[in-house]
């Protein structure tokens, strides 16, 4: 079976990636992995990426589409993979479409994992971390024994400047703004399967295996 997945920051969706590979036996293939991976091979994409984001510039579609390509011919991504993090434009999901065509692969589901944008303040804000090792919290789902106190080692816990309200909000806006045409794009080819991310980890497994099968 072969699957992307989709969803927004604070929505579980690396979590669910994971859990989904090991009861599918499918390969996850993360671009942010996929990156670090060609890089450190010293695979010809790899390099041509290195270069730009050296430079601290984004990496070029044909760069990013040639890496995909190399990776879905390995043998691992002979029973199925889930693509993570790629496409993330629609220009990108249609040249997605160009190369599966090209080898013969059929993309047969794309899960949006849907979560409440008051349910992902809430996740996202209330994150904290330890000041001394770095242990991450959260006020509501994770908080602390000692309120603002590391269980570790007692260092104090601090929130990260960029998960204040703000920088949250606006981050959330972005990767809306930016996703929405990706969503509409996979709901007319009919193979867009909408998640609600706003249950138990267990539930929300179950209701993409649902989905999907
Ligand atoms: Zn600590």
């Amino acid at each position: 079976m072969n699957l992307l997945i989709m969803g927004p920051p604070g929505a579980g969706k690396g979590t669910q990636a994971e859990r989904l590979v090991k009861e599918l036996k499918i390969t996850h293939i993360s671009t942010g992995d996929m990156f670090r991976a060609a890089i450190a091979n010293g695979t010809e994409m790899g390099l041509k990426a290195k270069e730009y984001m050296d430079k601290g510039e984004l990496v070029p579609d044909e760069v990013v589409i040639g890496m995909v390509k190399d990776r879905l011919q390995e043998d691992d991504c002979k029973n199925g993979f889930l693509l993570d993090g790629f496409p993330r434009t629609v220009e990108q999901a249609k040249a997605l479409d160009e190369l599966l065509n090209e080898l013969n692969i059929k993309l047969d589901g794309v899960i949006n994992i849907e979560v409440p944008m008051e349910k992902l303040m809430e996740r996202l804000t209330g994150r904290r971390v330890c000041k001394e090792c770095g242990a991450s919290y959260h006020v509501v789902f994770n908080p602390p024994k000692v309120e603002g106190k590391c269980n570790a080692c007692g260092g104090e816990l601090y929130q990260r400047s960029d998960d204040n309200e703000e920088s949250v909000s606006t981050r959330l806006k972005s990767y809306m703004d930016k996703t929405q045409p990706l969503i509409d794009y996979y709901k007319e080819k009919g193979i867009l399967k909408n998640i609600n991310g706003d249950q138990e980890i267990d539930k929300v497994l179950q209701d993409i295996l649902t989905a999907v099968k």
